[in-house]
């Protein structure tokens, strides 16, 4: 059984509730943890609190050379970091070995450019004056994440937080909490006591009680776009700031020039890649009518060579989904579209066959309507919805008409159309010929209720950091735009 991570310690909950991780391929309990408290929370924040200032005052140096202590120990450990995510969440482990390792070159490049950071000079208003800026840590920040990338989206937080001179409170999902228990102890047990604590639980228990607590000066958030709004309302009575990386609908268009077979198997990697449960996966797809037929047919060939299985296996493309509401959810929006006239070109059901786990096949799905559930909602599986297209205008025109604005993917060689799509279509990130792809000095995040705010890059430093802006007059003289008024009199206008 696992304990709450609180001030460098394992430590006890202030219940003795208890909550049984389940792998999702095999069904079977994997570990249990302690299902933590408002009050656990908030002994977390406090610790937190405590530990801030001298976190906050040590030189970027020695708090980039703990980062790079971190980021090794993270690569040792990759072993059994990768097998734990894969446990709990179901992905393949050779994608789980990606996730440790794109973590650690995280937390390399914000070790660097913390130290690289600085404000501005600014010309004073004034002679013998000096303006300049400086970067302040915000406080203690809680980092929210959800189940589909459990360290990489605490790491695009933490990394770039603890680096801008933040303590830091985490709250994983609670169906994913090992592996980032075992990344506390491993991987920050170095760290100075109360600058790394984790509090498990669910969103009610740990994550209102996190943002509501007045420890806490930011949310940093990564889910749905559901508890994002709700967490958007409660940190605003508090005006507390806050990051949210939500929900997508991501178009991916295949323009008639593009090489059709790299398109197809493109575009079905970027829709099935973690069993369709990845925030910019490619959710509607847009073909051109003149090299649709063979693209839908080189796509279901590239779905149905798709191995599900167990992520432990290393031959397995896809896992599960995460739970039995996930595979519901996904398995009612396949057959809301169905019978609202979608067609099924491969899968469409769940898989019995790979395990006893919450598999579904991967499926292609073509005559939908933007209207359909598979379109119209954010479909958290593997479930690809082809729409073809009569021309680039309308390929364009329809893939920009969404609420949301996470990613955008295109394949094309045409310049004109690459420009057009990319003016045209809101999205915090826009991949041509690549889809997915990201670089952690580039920023990432989400327009319209995909998010706001910035992860990554600069901008993902920032996100934790105030601007102070210092005046200094190094002659100290009594001003003649002080009181008395009387002195002004002469640069009054008649009225
Ligand atoms: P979720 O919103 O259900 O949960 C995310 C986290 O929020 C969990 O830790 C959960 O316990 C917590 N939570 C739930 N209710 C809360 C509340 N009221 N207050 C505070 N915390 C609360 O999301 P999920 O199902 O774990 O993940 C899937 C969703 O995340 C999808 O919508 C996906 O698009 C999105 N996502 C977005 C990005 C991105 O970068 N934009 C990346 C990955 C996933």
């Amino acid at each position: 059984m696992k304990q709450l991570w609180i001030g460098g310690q394992w430590a006890k909950s202030s219940k003795s509730d208890v909550r049984s991780i389940i792998n999702p391929a095999t069904l079977e309990p994997v570990d249990e943890v302690t299902e933590g408290t408002p009050e656990d929370a908030h002994r977390a924040s406090s610790v937190a609190a405590e530990a801030q200032p001298h976190w906050g005052k040590m030189p970027a140096l020695e708090r980039g050379k703990l980062l790079h202590d971190a980021a090794r120990a993270m690569r040792e450990d990759r072993a059994i970091l990768s097998r734990l995510l894969t446990l709990e969440g179901g992905k393949p482990r050779i994608e789980n070995l990606d996730e440790v390792e794109w973590c650690a070159a995280c937390l390399e490049y914000y070790a660097e450019i913390a130290r690289n950071s600085h404000g501005s000079s600014i010309p004073p208003v004034a002679e013998h004056q000096i303006n300049f800026t400086i970067k302040e840590p915000l406080g203690v920040v809680a980092a929210i994440v959800p189940f589909n990338y459990p360290l990489l989206l605490l790491m695009w937080k933490i990394a770039p937080a603890l680096a801008a001179g933040n303590t830091v409170v985490i709250k994983p999902s609670e169906l994913t909490p090992l592996s980032t228990l075992r990344l506390a102890e491993t991987c920050f047990g170095h760290f100075p006591k109360g600058v790394l604590n984790v509090v498990t639980g669910t969103g009610q228990g740990v994550g209102e009680p996190l943002v509501d607590d007045p420890n806490i000066a930011c949310v940093a958030f990564t889910g749905s776009t559901a508890v994002g709004t709700r967490i958007a309302v409660r940190a605003a009575q508090h005006l507390k700031r806050v990051n949210l990386e939500l929900g997508g609908i991501d178009p991916l268009i295949v323009f008639e020039d593009a090489d059709v077979e790299v398109a197809a198997a493109g575009a079905a990697w970027a829709r099935f890649l973690n069993a369709g449960q990845v925030c910019t996966s490619a959710k509607r797809i847009y073909v051109v009518e003149a090299i649709a037929k063979d693209f839908v047919a080189r796509f279901v060939e590239n779905a149905k060579a798709i191995k599900v299985g167990n992520g432990m296996d290393a031959d397995t493309d896809m896992g599960p989904l995460i739970s039995k509401v996930a595979l519901e959810r996904v398995e009612d929006q396949v057959e809301r579209s169905v019978a609202a006239g979608a067609k099924i070109l491969a899968g469409g059901a769940r898989l019995s066959n790979a395990g006893p786990g919450y598999f579904h096949a991967p499926t292609v799905l073509t005559e939908v309507k933007e209207s359909f559930p598979v379109v119209s909602e954010e479909v958290f599986g593997p479930i690809a919805s082809i729409q073809v297209v009569k021309d680039a205008d309308e390929a364009i025109k329809r893939a920009a008409k969404s609420e949301y604005g996470l990613g955008a993917n295109i394949y094309t060689s045409n310049l004109s159309y690459a420009m057009r799509a990319m003016t045209e279509i809101k999205a915090g990130t826009f991949w041509v010929n690549d889809p997915l792809t990201d670089n952690d000095a580039a920023p990432f995040g989400g327009m319209r209720k995909s998010g706001m705010g910035r992860e990554l890059g600069e901008e993902g430093l920032d996100a934790f950091r105030e601007t102070k802006h210092v005046h200094i007059d190094y002659i100290p003289e009594k001003k003649g735009y002080w009181f008395p008024y009387k002195n002004r009199k002469a640069e009054m206008p008649d009225c």
